[in-house]
This record gives structure tokens, sequence and C-alpha cells, in this order.
């Protein structure tokens, strides 16, 4: 038997039909439209891929958006400063630094330069401790584990009472991930189970899973006989293994590969995300859900959108 395959290509185009109409909805009942700056600094070739398909979204969906280019030697400082530049901005609703930063900078203490109504990657503490309480207190989800959680849930996977197993405990991933799974709330009310490096016996847990999610950045370390047949098998990992000539423009493109080894997977799992055009795409999508969410927040309007 042959897993289905979960297209976040797909899913993340239903979703921003949904953004559309409630970004349309902004404009033509209060006035509004969302604002997004995306900061980048240095030239790095996956962080300019990164920021170029968040703007390009943005555009896509009429936002008012920013790219704000800064040179790999620029200080904390000047980096704290132009960030406080759109705190104070009105136009602007969100704001995103494209990680990772040059060594000299501290990450934290830029996260935390933020203004928390404005952060729409969901990374600053004030966030994260909202994403603790759950519930009404939450605000922005942090966009990879959202875009997670939408795929398991519109692919038709019941979280509730589900065991879930989630490799990898970074803090844009499987954290922030197993807390919101974890939750009494819809779409989560899991049983949750987080592995890492110093997990005893990884592949026993990985087979209690309903629900598999990988996120540890190690191509091919899930094996088929590690899946629980039909699990729900969701592959974070984005892992360059080499380089090929596009088709389409002729240049250098990178080859991609997950952390999970998709042909023989598809023998066991019920259902599973490729690499590319699974979570990565989500990804964005909840970036923009967040950025419309967060002008709402700023203007006191009640939220329609179910993401
Ligand atoms: P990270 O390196 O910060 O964290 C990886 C985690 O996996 C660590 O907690 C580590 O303990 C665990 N891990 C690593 N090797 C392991 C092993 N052999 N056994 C068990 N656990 C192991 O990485 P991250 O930022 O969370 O990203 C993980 C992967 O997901 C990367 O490939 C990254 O590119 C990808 N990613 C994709 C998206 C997307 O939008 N598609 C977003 C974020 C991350």
């Amino acid at each position: 038997m042959s897993a289905k395959i979960i297209s976040g290509s797909e899913i993340a185009r239903t979703i921003r039909e949904e953004i559309a109409r409630e970004a349309l909805r902004l404009r033509q009942e209060y006035g509004i439209v969302p604002g997004l700056v995306t900061i980048l600094v240095g030239e790095h070739p996956a962080s300019v891929s990164y920021v170029t398909a968040k703007q390009r979204a943005a555009h896509e969906l009429a936002f008012y958006s920013v790219q704000e280019n800064l040179p790999e030697t620029v200080t904390e400082q000047e980096l704290e400063k132009c960030i406080d530049r759109y705190n104070n901005d009105p136009k602007i609703h969100g704001i995103l630094v494209q990680l990772p930063l040059p060594r000299h900078i501290h990450e934290q203490k830029i996260i935390n330069a933020i203004d928390p109504d404005k952060d729409v990657d969901g990374f600053h503490p004030v966030n994260l401790g909202r994403l603790m309480i759950g519930g009404d207190a939450v605000k922005f989800l942090p966009c990879t584990p959202a875009g997670i959680q939408q795929l398991i849930v519109r692919a038709g996977y019941t979280t509730e009472g589900a065991e879930v197993v989630i490799v990898g405990r970074s803090n844009i991933v499987g954290k922030p991930l197993a807390v919101m799974l974890m939750q009494k709330a819809r779409g989560a009310n899991a049983t949750v189970t987080v592995v890492h490096t110093a997990t005893k016996d990884l592949a026993a847990h990985c087979r209690r899973a309903d629900i598999l999610i990988v996120a540890a950045g190690v191509p091919g370390l899930v094996k088929p006989d590690w899946i629980k047949p039909g699990a729900c098998v969701i592959d974070v990992g984005v892992n360059r293994v080499g380089e090929k000539t596009s088709e389409k423009t002729g240049k250098k493109i990178p080859i991609l590969r997950g952390d999970v080894d998709f042909e023989a997977a598809m023998e066991i799992a019920g259902a599973i995300t490729p690499v590319p055009g699974g979570v990565g795409p989500m990804t964005i999508t909840m970036l923009m859900a967040n950025t419309v969410k967060a002008a709402q927040y700023a203007a006191n309007i009640p939220l329609a959108a179910k993401h």
C-alpha cells in the first residue's frame, strides 16, 4: 500500500485564499492594509531565498510590504534601531528578522527588541509565554509549528488522544510544537513525546506514534521500520544534499531531502509530507496569517480566520 501524500503546497494555497479574503474584508470594512517588513542581514543564499519567498507571498496578498537589506557588518545597535523604527511605524503590523544572524549579533537580544504585538514569527519570550499558557492568552503561533498543526488537521488526522512523537527539541520547531499539541484545545489534546539526541531508543519511541513529526535536520534519519503502519508522518527536515541544474531556468539549484527515508516510508505510513512541497510552503503561509492577525489586533478587530 502506498501512503497518501499530504501536499503542503495545496493546503497552503487553500489557506492563502482564506487569508486573501480576510485581508480584503479588512480593507473594505476598515480601510486597513496588513503591513509586513522583512529584515535581512547579509546575503546568505538560503536566507535571501526565504526572504524573497516571504515578500512574494506578501505581494500576492496585496499587503503593504517592505524589504530591509542590511549589510553583514551591521552592528547590534544599528539593527535594534532599525527594528525600533518599525516598532513605531503604524503602517507595519508585522516584523520579521530573518534568522540566523551573523555571529557578532546576539540573536535573542534582537528577538527581544521586536514589539511582541508585531512579532509575527512568534519567537519573542512574551509570545512563547502566552503559548505556554494557551487558550485566549495566545496571540501568535510560531509559523512552522502552526503550519504543521494545520497540515495534520486539514489532512483529516485527529490529534485528540493521539500518540504524537516529535523528533527534535529546537526553540523554533520541536519545543513550541510540543506545547501546542499538548494543550486542551481543538487540533491538539494529544499525548506528546519529544525525542532528541540523548534519547536512548529513538526507533522504539517513533514506532508508537500515530503522528510522527521529524525535525532533526538529519537526511534520512527515520527508517521505514521506525514507522507505525498507517501513521501520519510530517517531515520537517530540509537538507541540502547536492546541486542540480533547473530545467526551467538553467540555474544551479539545491537538491533537497527530508529527515525521513521518503520512498521506503511511503510503503508503511498512512500519509506523509514530501520534501520539498510539505511543511515549507506552510511556514510562509502562517507568517501571512500572523500578519493579518497583527493588523486585526492593532485595530481591535475580532478575528474571523480559523488559523
Ligand atoms: P536544530 O538543529 O535547531 O534542532 C534539531 C533538533 O533535532 C535538536 O533538538 C536535536 O536534539 C535533534 N536531533 C538532531 N539529530 C538527531 C538525531 N540523530 N537523533 C535524535 N534527535 C536529533 O534544527 P531546527 O531548526 O529545529 O530544524 C530542523 C530541520 O527542520 C532542519 O532540517 C531545518 O532545515 C528544518 N526546518 C524546516 C522548516 C520549514 O519551514 N520547512 C522550518 C524550520 C526548520
